[in-house]
């Protein structure tokens, strides 16, 4: 995962047209550094801790950093949501049912999948970027 000074932070609010608030700063700096998904909980108490950072507040901020594209926002079947920064970089995960295990796995294309889906599809011409989850239980939930 990229390290994220505070420059390349302030730089990311200000190319999604957004004001540059130090509530702001702190949010990203915070999910940036984390290695994958953070729930929300975690974020909000880690912010509330460290940054004096009331909940309304991370809330308010949280729905405008994702509404500007800046940082993704998982479910993960897991009723509550996880956040972490929008690279545009492709992802799989393998994600636990029963507990917070979220392990990433890189280096395995599935653009043939998606080729065949693509041809398969009545609506769509091209994609993107896309991001999947495989759902499962972790070798300690088992
Ligand atoms: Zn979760
Ligand atoms: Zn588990």
């Amino acid at each position: 995962m990229a390290f994220y000074s505070k420059e390349d932070l302030v730089v990311l609010l200000k190319e999604a047209g957004l004001r540059v608030t130090d509530h702001r700063l702190a949010i990203l700096s915070s999910i940036s550094r984390v290695r994958q998904p953070v729930t929300v909980y975690e974020l909000v108490d880690t912010l509330r801790k460290k940054e004096n950072i009331d909940q309304a507040t991370i809330y308010r901020n949280l729905s405008s950093l994702h509404i500007a594209g800046l940082i993704r926002r998982l479910d993960f079947n897991h009723g509550h949501a996880h956040y972490e920064l929008e690279t545009g970089r492709v992802s799989h995960q393998l994600v636990c049912s029963n507990c917070e295990t979220i392990e990433k796995i890189e280096g395995i294309s599935i653009d043939d999948v998606i080729k065949k889906i693509l041809k398969k599809s009545k609506k769509f011409k091209q994609t993107t970027t896309h991001s999947m989850e495989i759902y499962g239980l972790c070798k300690n939930c088992v």
